[in-house]
């Protein structure tokens, strides 16, 4: 394998990371600028198609993505893409003032292997080869190799022996929102449309790692993985805790919920030789926002769901019948506990009047129907503004979701117990692979390199912007925007806070995705690092020969 790479693919490495893009700074648009001047210096600024720098409307930090677009011979195309946000540096500690700056880790390396767990052992295991910094390998070295590829095709094409067209992206925001990725899949159709272009796919270079301690794999992807946020009102009854069983306790309800839930690996999707890690909650509560005595009767949760091939509808319908067992079973126990409670009191003959408990499972969907059924739409329409206008300008999506749907279910009049299942932003397409030239390139040059032990998997691990890339045509987009009550359909006037995917967009994109990214460690840790073996010389080579077959 040749190794002229791996100097330019280093130096542009440590010049990205040196520059501060900490999600949601307008450091992401000067690394932004920093990468249309890689791509153009030493006399390369004519040689492109076109080149510059696409804004993201109404971007708070100004932020922009950066694109060149190379015209090959064939309207055949390739989206080389990156993304240029990394997350903050606290995390580094006493070192945060080198988190920036890989020589002034590396000179401070005990420092560095005391505070990053399993350093050391990475560190013997390939001594010398790793930088460190944050953004080393998620993801500033993978767009280090796109631009390094980049260019090469651009010398290339002057000399009229580039045979496909390539596009190179790089974004920002892909750590937060991704907002950079869908305002691309806007500019990847106006290309597509102006220059008759016919694209093979997008090949990412976000990092890749060991799947196991001592994994000497290095790993190539198909596809990607998605994520669903199900959220929970959970509903009891108020009531004195003197008299607890006049009421039900809200978070019982949801204590067993998650119990069910979370880190129940009967709820991971597997397909194929994959599976997903099994959800968690990310953030559970109840509702009071002081101390009394009174039964706590609402509480909310929200649970990651990471996905391999579960759509949203179908996720809803599974999570509703179990809620409905576990509501019930939990309701259950109450009327059990209850009837021995009160054989123990001064009347125990009032056991027979216990009326067992029941509850209602509704979704978002099904409590618009209900509350449309008995107001009209109208009535539903402008509750929804009220509660809308209500809660702040500034209020993160998932409060601003469950302020929604407590103004609706308060306006139902229905009693609880009761559990309404909804869901908040975001949402993460999984993408399974397909079938195409991409992928038989990406196999074959796989095949050519035993050395390497690569290895080709169809899922991407880590919720990335390749997610908006591609969505099953036949996906029941209904089942998942009726459920969000913050969406809002592409084109309309946003309100602040609206929750909106340009589905219909991404469904015309239609790009297989591939991720053949660095090699790294320690991602959004302080001993993050990339094996600059693998990631400055044999990446960009990898990548090259991916589209010397494609061309
Ligand atoms: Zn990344």
């Amino acid at each position: 394998m040749q190794n002229n790479w791996y100097n330019i693919v280093r130096d542009y490495t440590i010049r990205l990371v040196g520059m501060c893009s900490v999600n949601s700074t307008a450091g992401e648009l000067r690394v932004a600028e920093e990468v249309l001047r890689l791509l153009q210096s030493d006399g390369l600024e004519s040689t492109y198609t076109a080149i510059g720098l696409d804004p993201l409307p109404g971007d708070l930090s100004g932020r922009q993505n950066v694109y060149a677009f190379l015209r090959g011979k064939t309207p055949r195309t390739l989206l080389l893409l990156g993304h240029i946000d990394t997350v903050g540096t606290a995390d580094y500690g006493t070192l945060e003032p080198w988190a920036l700056d890989p020589e002034g880790l590396a000179a401070r390396q005990d420092i560095l292997a005391a505070l990053a767990p399993g350093l050391d052992e990475d560190l013997a295991a390939h001594p010398g080869d790793w930088m460190f910094g944050r953004g080393s390998t998620d993801m500033k070295s993978g767009v280090a190799a796109n631009i390094a590829v980049m260019r090469h095709l651009a010398q290339m094409s002057r000399e009229g022996s580039q045979p496909l067209s390539v596009v190179l992206l790089a974004t920002p925001d892909e750590e937060n929102e991704s907002a950079g990725v869908l305002q691309a899949v806007d500019f990847l159709l106006r290309l597509h449309k102006q220059y008759g272009l016919e694209y093979l796919g997008a090949m990412n270079t976000d990092y890749t790692a060991a799947r196991y301690p001592g994994d000497q794999h290095r790993y190539i992807y198909t596809g990607t993985i998605g994520k669903l946020l199900p959220s929970f009102l959970v509903i009891g009854r108020e009531s004195h805790v003197g008299v607890p069983f006049d009421g039900v306790d809200a978070n019982l309800l949801a204590a067993e919920l998650i119990r069910n839930l979370s880190m129940n690996d009967e709820l991971c999707d597997v397909v194929r030789d994959q599976s997903t890690p099994p959800p968690v909650t990310l953030h559970a509560t109840d509702l009071k926002t002081h101390y009394d005595v009174q039964l706590p009767y609402m509480a909310y949760f929200y649970l990651n769901v990471l996905t391999f091939s579960t759509e949203p509808g179908q996720l809803l319908r599974r999570l509703r019948r179990l809620t409905e067992e576990v509501l019930n079973q939990a309701l259950q126990r109450i009327d059990d506990a209850e009837r021995r409670w009160v054989q123990t009191s001064d009347n125990p003959s009032r056991v027979d009047s216990i009326k067992p408990r029941s509850g209602t499972v509704l979704t978002y969907a099904e409590l618009c129907a209900n509350v449309v059924q008995q107001f009209g739409q109208e009535r539903l329409d402008a509750e929804l503004d009220r509660a809308w206008e209500s809660s702040p300008d500034v209020l993160d999506a998932r409060e601003r979701s469950l302020h929604l749907v407590r103004s609706l279910w308060k306006l139902s009049g229905k009693p609880g117990p009761a559990i309404v299942i909804y869901y908040s932003p975001p949402y993460y397409p999984h993408v399974a692979a397909t079938p195409c030239a991409l992928l038989d390139a990406v196999h074959t040059v796989a095949e050519t390199h035993p050395e390497l032990q690569l290895v080709v998997q169809e899922y991407y691990p880590y919720i990335s912007d390749m997610s908006y890339l591609r969505l099953d045509p036949g996906l029941d987009v209904t089942a998942l925007t009726a459920n969000i009550p913050t969406w809002q359909s592409p084109g309309k006037q946003a309100r602040s806070g609206a929750y909106s995917l340009p589905l219909k967009a991404i469904q015309d994109l239609g790009m297989p995705v591939v991720n053949l990214g660095p090699y790294g460690r320690g991602v959004h840790q302080s001993g993050e690092g990339v094996l600059m073996s693998y990631s400055f010389g044999i990446l960009p080579q990898l990548i090259y020969e991916v589209i010397e077959r494609l061309g």
